[in-house]
Parts: C-alpha cells; structure tokens; sequence
C-alpha cells in the first residue's frame, strides 16, 4: 500500500459536542511521511502560537467520552477519533489539521461528512510505501468484563460485540475487515449514541454541552431511538463502536496487520491496547 494525502484542501465547521463551542477545521495535504498533525489556535486568544499536537497514541492524556490528544505545553484536542476514522478509513496516511477551537466540530456525529469530503476533493497517491504494523503476539486487555485483544493476522480486521442487550439493542457483533468491507458505505454513517437514562448525570456533570439529537441517536429506556430519522443501520451503536476503534487504533501512525477482538470497547482501552502492544517489540514488527 503506498502512502496517500488529500488533492485538496477542505474545512468543515460545527458545534463542538463537549463544550458546544463552534469550531472549524481546515484539512490540508501534506508531504510523505508528515503523517497525521493537528495545529490549534486557541479562539479566546487571538495571536497565541499556534499548537502542534501530533496524532500518536502517545498524546492521548484523556479518553473519557472522546479521545483527547495534548502536547507538551499542555495544549489539547477533544475528538478527533471520527475524523482520524474517516482519514484512516479512506487509507489517507498524510495531512495536516488546522483547528480553531477546542475540539473537532461533532457534525451529525459520524465521519460521514469528512468522507464525502474526501471523496470530493480525491485522494491523493503518494510514492513511499505506507508502513506496516505487523501484531506478532496476543496482546489482551481487560476492564471488568469488558476486553479488547488483537492478535496476529494477515489483513486488518475488527470483531466488536457489544452488551447492550439490557438497553433493548441489537447486540450482532460487528466484524469489519479492510479487504472484505468498505469503510465509506459500512461505518462511517454510524452515530454516536447515548440513553435517555444518561441524560439528568451528563447535564448534572456539564458534560456533552454540544450534544442535541441532531448528532447523537438517544435511545429510550426500551430501546428505541428519539430521533425523527431513526437508525441508519440495524445496528448502527455497534458500527460506531467500530469506527471509533478505527478513529483510535489510527494513533499507533500505521496501518496495522492484525486482528481486534473485544468486547465492550471504549476509548480508554483502545489507548491502553495500543500502549501495550508498543510496550515490547516482541509483540510487533514494522515493514
Ligand atoms: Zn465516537
């Protein structure tokens, strides 16, 4: 697989969904081996520096809710995962991220529009050879019950279940494999989601400021969705779930021969994964 980067430059702007703020980003190529960079400007400060917050796995301080990067001036970025999902779902390897604002606009919080935009502008080939990350060993991690793995394999592939049986939800694993299934039609439509029952602790906790049912499919206490449009897949919590893994495993800046198992997958354990699995280079190898 070469590398690859956008032909053109594009901007989305929106709401941020964590403190509702507007924010707007710029998508810009860049040149082989930048991989993906964020720089901030701070909306309140106008003429600070700019911030460059690289997407590593490294500079994710906080995944509650969302996954977070900062760097070393303590300058941070709230979710990014549906846009890094969307830039690793198209194979996009190089770009640069311009944000003003606190975190990356939620939209109708799927990757949907950053892909549609991607697709506008085309995708760009690049020469290089795109680096492999190769999983030689089972690396396993648990919370409670819930468990993320990946293993050995020749292709990328994610197996997720969820359990949210209790919640009167679709519970059929999702398996996505980058040979077999395409990203754009798949998964990047799948929302994020959140329950009635959710609703009195995240208002309580001044959490989700931005969230409206416009960017996140409620479901009530029998598990039916509030909002007018209803599901875009059966199991379009599921698909979500995946595409945030997509979003968060893009961080280890490879694309990666593996497959992923889990249960219950979350943000945190997505980063914990991957700080295992870069913990000992016997459980990898880089081609
Ligand atoms: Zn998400």
């Amino acid at each position: 697989m070469q590398q690859s980067t956008i032909r053109e430059a594009f901007s989305v702007n929106g709401v941020g969904v964590h403190r509702g703020q507007e924010c707007s980003t710029t998508i810009k190529p860049a040149s082989e081996d930048t991989g993906i960079i964020f720089f901030k400007s701070d909306v309140s400060n106008e003429g600070a520096k700019e911030e460059k917050i690289i997407a590593s796995y490294k500079n994710v301080k906080n995944a509650t809710m969302c996954t977070q990067i900062s760097n070393e001036n303590g300058a941070s970025l709230k979710t990014i995962e549906h846009l890094m999902a969307a830039l690793y779902g198209m194979k996009i390897s190089n770009a640069v991220v311009e944000v003003r604002g606190e975190e990356i606009p939620i939209l109708d919080g799927s990757s949907l529009m950053f892909v549609e935009k991607i697709k506008e502008v085309g995708i760009q080939k690049q020469s290089k050879p795109r680096k492999i990350l190769k999983v030689l060993k089972k690396i396993k991690v648990t919370d409670g019950d819930k468990f993320e793995e990946i293993e050995p394999f020749d292709d990328f592939e994610i197996n997720a279940k969820c359990d949210f049986e209790a919640k009167g939800l679709k519970t059929d694993p999702v398996i996505f494999n980058f040979s077999k299934n395409d990203f754009a039609t798949e998964i990047a439509a799948a929302r994020t989601f959140g329950f009635v029952s959710e609703v009195e602790y995240i208002k309580k906790h001044n959490l989700a400021q931005g969230a409206s049912l416009k960017n996140t499919v409620v479901y009530n206490d029998k598990g039916i969705p509030l909002n007018d449009e209803g599901l875009r897949f059966e199991n379009e919590s599921a698909k979500h779930k995946v595409l945030d893994i997509i979003g968060d495993l893009s961080l280890s800046q490879y694309w990666i021969q593996g497959r992923m198992n889990c249960f219950c997958p979350s943000h945190k354990l997505n980063n914990i994964l991957l700080r295992m699995l870069f913990a000992s280079t016997e459980n990898y190898e880089i081609l």
